[in-house]
């Protein structure tokens, strides 16, 4: 097999090679290769490790750090093809960037545990010859079941599966597709693990495109053939940028190379496979933490035998060993959920163009509402725009409006102003759905104690506890910590004296029951749908049109096409926009625009209402004057006028810790030791926003850099210089988007 790998390690005996490990250590360990081994740069590798055995990759030829009569000899050569080259210098490099322990970010490319090991064999069962779905009876006479009669139903000619999945398929038992074996109607096959990834055809036939489309589409083709570039397809919701790369993923795909999609979250998977599937004629192999152990080892191995031609998944598909990449697709390019936040903190949009400049290969970043980050490189001339500014076929762009709140006449305790009252009865009296949005979950964001006025906050985080009362329990959102209603208050013991402030998703909902007692009405939040498949059949449900109302938080905004849905009602439009996040006014304008976008998705006008009490924010005015541009330009001169990012650079040292007076010691010896130089600014220490969570006090100091600084030359020996106290942690957040 070709690995497109070609520079081979010195392998002679007794030499030293450095292998990195996936675990949190700054650099490779040298050892030695044993006689009769032969090794390549990139070879899975058994080493050991204190007393154990631990698997890494060969990183290069040994440091000579380390007395070689001290070296430990390699114990073993996994039977996989080595790591890719391009794969290696994006891990270093990554490293580099986030000044993440090396070890960590090989972990993300190879934390499969099982999938290191040798693949085990399955037995599959598929019909026999002379038998199919309709066969009235059996070989040799054997007795046709209702049960066998399904499991000779589901199976269709030309499929072969385990047992266990027929038996679950058609509702019966593993015995009876045993017994069906024996009786000489199916037929037993043993396959290893590796071989059963479905492999996507690219030539069958897409949809007709529009001229726009085609354009578009022939230029990604275009550029999928010249190495590396990016390309910022940037149209509007309902455009068809998933046909328009679609058609490049074709190209790739035709071409025997292999592609990888990032999307930001499994609720847009459950639509995308779909679409993929009826695009490519099977499903993409998938790659995300919602799947099964056994299932994330086989497509990791299918990836690193170059099987799996094309992987969607979320950020961490970024990293996996592809052996022959020709394409990187980043949809919703903007989504702030690519920012990983723990473990290695790292932007998968921006290392998706790393890798792919690394792997020379194009990337296409997809996004009705870009990032400022792309939008900017763009005006720069780095990235290449291409414009998709109509909605395919008759399908219009919805108008948006704002509802005044301040001078709409509103009942306490109710959070639907008569304006969008009026407008839903008139959309449901239409036989079209409706659509609200409010980006808070449970019932209510505060409960307090109406004696005392004491509030109800979570033992360890600064933070509200949240009323949820689909599950009876109040929950923290910062730490997970959950109770249930207290009977009195913990302050003045006043007893069932709670009251709830504010309104959740929960809440809103009750209120539209009171007010639209009729209505088929469903909530969608990551509480009510936890799994891509109860997205996928509320999705459905909605499409088949039995819901006429979907209440729901951010997780709704994305991807969905509901085509009888023309209003969408915003209940809060001003609650991103507070607190001293950078990116509050761009991610609103991107949130709202994208919930907005799922309105009048076919034929019939969709309308958009936004309940602000500043309809004259820039956010509310870009939102319905259809301004984006103009958003954008003034976005960047404020950004530019504050050296902020993209025109300057950012990066969060975070302390944390149990013990308060240590973490603060450590922040302050921290301010006091700052670097000095021209061009570099350091904030704080100050408490993080939230200053507590999970019981660790968090103190933050921001450095602010010239675009011209590398600011992990200024952190680096700053940072690392410190020792913490015992139990203190410093972390380091380069283009931190989370202010929390
Ligand atoms: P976007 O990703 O820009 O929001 P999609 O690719 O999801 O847009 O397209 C929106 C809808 O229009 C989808 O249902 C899609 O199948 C349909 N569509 C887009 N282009 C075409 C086309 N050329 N032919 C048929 N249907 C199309
Ligand atoms: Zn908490």
């Amino acid at each position: 097999m070709d690995t497109g790998h070609t520079t081979r390690a010195p392998t002679a005996e007794g030499a030293a090679v450095s292998v990195l490990l996936p675990l949190p250590i700054v650099a490779p360990y040298d050892y030695l290769v044993p006689p009769g081994m032969t090794l390549e740069e990139g070879s899975f590798v058994q080493v050991p490790l204190g007393a154990r055995l631990a698997t890494g990759v060969v990183w290069g030829p040994g440091q000579g750090d380390i007395d070689p009569e001290k070296l430990r000899e390699i114990s073993g050569v996994l039977d996989l093809p080595p790591m890719p080259e391009d794969l290696r210098r994006f891990v270093d490099w990554v490293a580099g960037y986030t000044l993440a322990r090396r070890g960590g970010v090989l972990r993300m490319a190879m934390s499969v545990p099982r999938a290191l090991d040798a693949p085990k064999t399955v037995i599959e069962y598929g019909m026999a010859p002379g038998v199919d779905e309709k066969s009235e009876s059996l070989p040799g006479g054997a007795r046709l079941t209702d049960a066998r009669r399904r499991v000779l139903g589901m199976l269709g000619s030309g499929r072969t599966k385990t047992a266990v999945d027929i038996a679950k398929a058609a509702g019966t038992s593993a015995s009876v597709v045993r017994g069906l074996a024996d009786a000489g109607a199916l037929l037993a096959v043993t396959r290893t693990e590796d071989s059963s990834v479905p492999q996507p055809d690219p030539h069958r036939c897409g949809p007709d495109l529009s001229d726009t489309q085609s354009a578009a589409a022939c230029e990604l083709v275009k550029a999928a053939d010249e190495g590396y570039s990016v390309t910022l397809l940037d149209g509007v919701t309902g455009s068809g940028k998933t046909e328009v790369y679609f058609e490049a993923i074709a190209a790739v795909l035709g071409a025997g190379r292999q592609v990888a999609v990032l999307l930001p979250e499994i609720a847009l998977t459950a639509d995308w496979l779909g679409r993929f599937e009826m695009r490519f004629g099977v499903p993409p192999v998938a790659w995300h933490s919602d799947l099964p152990m056994t299932l994330r080892a086989r497509n990791w191995r299918a990836v690193v035998r170059g099987d799996a031609r094309l992987v969607v998944g979320a950020r961490s598909a970024l990293m996996l060993p592809y052996h022959d990449l020709g394409l990187i697709v980043v949809d919703e390019e903007h989504d702030p959920s690519f920012k990983q936040e723990d473990g290695v903190i790292y932007n998968a949009r921006d290392m998706a163009v790393v890798r792919g400049h690394i792997s020379d290969v194009p990337v296409v970043l997809a996004s009705a509402t870009p990032s400022l980050e792309s939008v900017n490189n763009v005006w720069r001339g780095r990235y290449r725009r291409l414009s998709l500014p109509e909605r395919f076929a008759q399908a219009s762009l919805p108008e948006i409006s704002p509802i005044d709140m301040r001078a709409e006449q509103m009942d306490s305790q109710s959070w639907i102003s008569p304006t969008l009252e009026a407008a839903t009865r008139q959309a449901l009296s239409a036989g079209e759905q409706v659509m609200m949005f409010l980006n808070r979950r449970g019932y209510a964001p505060l409960t307090l104690c109406r004696a005392c006025g004491h509030r109800l906050d979570c033992p360890q985080c600064t933070a509200w506890l949240v009323e949820h009362r689909l599950q009876d329990r109040l929950q923290c959102h910062h730490c997970g910590y959950s109770a249930s209603l207290p009977k009195t208050c913990p302050s003045c013991d006043a007893e069932d004296r709670f009251t709830a402030c504010g309104p959740g998703v929960e809440r809103l909902a009750e209120e539209v029951r009171h007010r639209f007692p009729d209505v088929r009405l469903e909530i969608m939040s990551s509480d009510t749908v936890y799994r891509a498949t109860e997205t996928q059949a509320l999705v459905r449900r909605m499409a088949e049109r039995e819901i006429d109302m979907l209440i729901g938080t951010q997780i709704m905004a994305k991807g969905f096409h509901f085509p009888l849905l023309t209003l969408v009602g915003v209940i809060d439009a001003d609650l991103g926009l507070s607190g001293g996040d950078l990116r509050a006014a761009e991610r609103t304008y991107q949130l709202l625009h994208q919930v907005a976008g799922r309105a009048g998705r076919e034929g019939r006008q969709g309308r958009v209402l936004l309940q602000t009490f500043e309809p004259e924010h820039p956010v509310m005015q870009a939102l319905t004057g259809g301004d984006r541009d103009g958003f954008m330009e003034a976005e960047a001169a404020s950004r530019r006028q504050h050296s902020m990012p993209p025109y300057g650079r950012l990066a969060a040292v975070i302390v944390s810790g149990r013990n308060e007076v240590a973490v603060d010691e450590t922040a302050n010896q921290l301010g006091r030791s700052a670097p000095r130089y021209d061009g570099v600014t350091v904030l704080g220490p100050a408490p993080a926003p939230i200053p507590v969570v999970r019981g660790r006090h968090r103190r933050r100091l921001l450095v602010r850099a010239a675009k011209d600084v590398s600011v992990q030359e200024v952190l680096r020996p700053w940072v690392f210089g410190h020792k913490p106290k015992g139990g203190v942690k410093i972390a380091v957040d380069i283009d931190p988007y989370s202010f929390t």
